[in-house]
């Protein structure tokens, strides 16, 4: 028996649609239902617009009727993190700063989802301007976990990975600066794509550091995630770091490119801090692998341990530039008090900004301050490109690396005050992003209170179809992607 409309997959649906078993107007009010149904726990959007949808959703049916269909994403809903701009529909960054903005223009990537027919619907929760790791820097309050209510989501695109699996979407997009798509799909049973640093466009993305910053997609599946990359990847001459390569036929990548591969374990990725239980399933997935005739190998990232702290002076340094534009003038929250200029840019920064925005600003300004940047941010960059050689040099021996996405399963509500302990959530991510490497993460087990745990395949530079493919492979072996969350 298959799915409920809300839970099948682009092809079951797409294939539906085709064959006008169903219009792409039942599929958008199946979904709505869903979200009607749920949202009330889950709280994965912060906004949405039912009748916009359905009206994307109509003009669906009508090309398809017409006979001009636009191939698998058309009439396919998908929610776009609060953080990718749509034109006409508010975009907020999960900040009181941007609260009541509406946005004048579409992303690039909206902009190809809308050529591919794609249904462009609701504005998913994030933590505040993407920093963070659980979604409770929301200034809209936090995203539950689908598979454990009581629990976060990950972050920061918590809200595009809880929709994705509490059927409240078929597939969505998130940004990564350093986990935050792998992550959140690690705890919610999705699978969770960072592309190469400069294959999708950033251009209508709101910058957190933008030497870091990808858009990527989650799905419930490999395919679909495969099939929601093809259609957003590729040059675009408005991001000048958009890289001129060439996008592959992701999808058919799936069938065709079977392996076997050389995986490399990197062991300081299976140290201290490591969840026995993600240990477990991590290793019965490398298992797997060579049970199907790939070859595993040691190796080693050196100056992984470098990472978060390299992380958190690039990434606050460049945060504190970028998110100076916000200060009460062109846009954004102002402040009502203000009397005077400075006192507006003071003000309004002080009430639009929540405290954990306001610990990266302030820190990233001190790092880059006369007499400390050639002490912390330039240094930072130096072990970024030691990072970034550690896994080239691992890349001579192996085609992947397999990890852990994440430490633990999720974590409670709360269970995480202090800013250090949130950013070691992060350290089998950051890497990646330093890096500009792409990786993906997918489910691989669960823990035995019911949480979800997923592995990282980390690519070389533009491997995208290789990831995708060795993903694939498990996948099919596999039904953890499969198990619907009770709600
Ligand atoms: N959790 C990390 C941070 O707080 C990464 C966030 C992200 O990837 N946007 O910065």
């Amino acid at each position: 028996m298959s799915d409920a409309l809300h839970y099948q997959s682009i092809a079951e649906l797409s294939a539906a649609l085709q064959a006008r078993r169903i219009s792409a107007v039942d599929l958008m009010q199946a979904v709505i239902a869903r979200t009607r149904a749920v949202e009330d726990r889950v709280h994965a959007f912060n906004s949405y617009d039912f009748e916009d949808a359905l009206a994307q959703a109509r003009a669906s049916d009508e090309r398809r009727a017409r006979g001009e269909a636009r191939g698998p994403l058309d009439g396919i809903p998908i929610g776009l993190k609060d953080v990718i701009a749509v034109t006409g529909q508010p975009l907020t960054a999960s900040s009181r700063m941007l609260q009541t903005f509406v946005s004048p223009y579409d992303a690039t990537v909206t902009q190809r989802l809308r050529e591919a027919g794609a249904i462009c619907w609701g504005r998913l929760n994030m933590d505040e301007f993407a920093m963070g790791s659980s979604t409770e820097n929301s200034a809209f309050g936090p995203t539950a976990n689908p598979y454990a209510l009581d629990c976060v989501p990950g972050g920061s695109s918590g809200g595009s990975a809880a929709a994705v699996a509490a059927g409240e979407t078929i597939v969505s997009l998130g940004s990564d600066t350093g986990g935050s798509i792998r992550q959140p799909a690690s705890f919610c049973n999705v699978v969770g794509l960072k592309p190469t640093y400069g294959l999708v466009s950033r251009y209508g993305l709101i910058a957190f550091a933008s030497s870091l910053d990808q858009i990527g997609p989650f799905g419930r599946s490999v395919e679909d995630t495969a099939i929601v990359l093809g259609a957003i990847a590729g040059h675009d001459p408005r991001d000048s770091t958009s890289w001129r390569a060439d996008v592959p036929d992701y999808r058919a990548a799936l069938q065709s490119r079977r392996g076997p591969w050389r995986i490399g374990i990197p062991r300081e990725y299976f140290g201290e801090g490591l969840d026995p239980e993600v240990a477990a399933s991590v290793q019965a997935a490398v298992r797997f692998y060579e049970s199907q005739g790939c070859t595993v190998k040691d190796v080693s990232l050196p100056h992984t341990e470098y990472g978060i702290g390299v992380y958190y002076i690039i990434a606050t340094a460049e945060c504190s530039s970028n998110l100076a534009r916000f200060d009460g003038i062109r846009y954004g929250h102002r402040s009502k008090d203000a009397k005077d200029a400075v006192e507006i840019y003071a003000e309004s920064r002080a009430e639009g900004f929540g405290p954990e925005v306001k610990r990266r600003i302030i820190l990233g300004t001190y790092v880059l301050s006369s007499g400390y940047y050639d002490a912390y941010y330039l240094r930072a960059q130096k072990v970024r490109t030691l990072i970034r050689q550690d896994f080239l040099n691992a890349y001579r021996d192996v085609d992947v690396i397999l990890t852990p996405t994440a430490p633990t399963p999720a974590f409670r509500r709360g269970a995480k005050a202090d800013p250090l302990a949130m950013y070691l959530c992060d350290i089998y991510t950051i890497g990646v992003n330093l890096a500009g490497l792409p990786a993906v993460s997918v489910p691989c087990g669960f823990s035995a209170d019911g949480r979800p745990i997923g592995m990282q395949l980390i690519g070389q530079p533009f491997g995208e179809a290789e990831l995708l493919a060795m993903a694939h492979t498990y996948e099919r072996a596999h039904a953890w992607g499969q198990r619907r969350p009770t709600l």
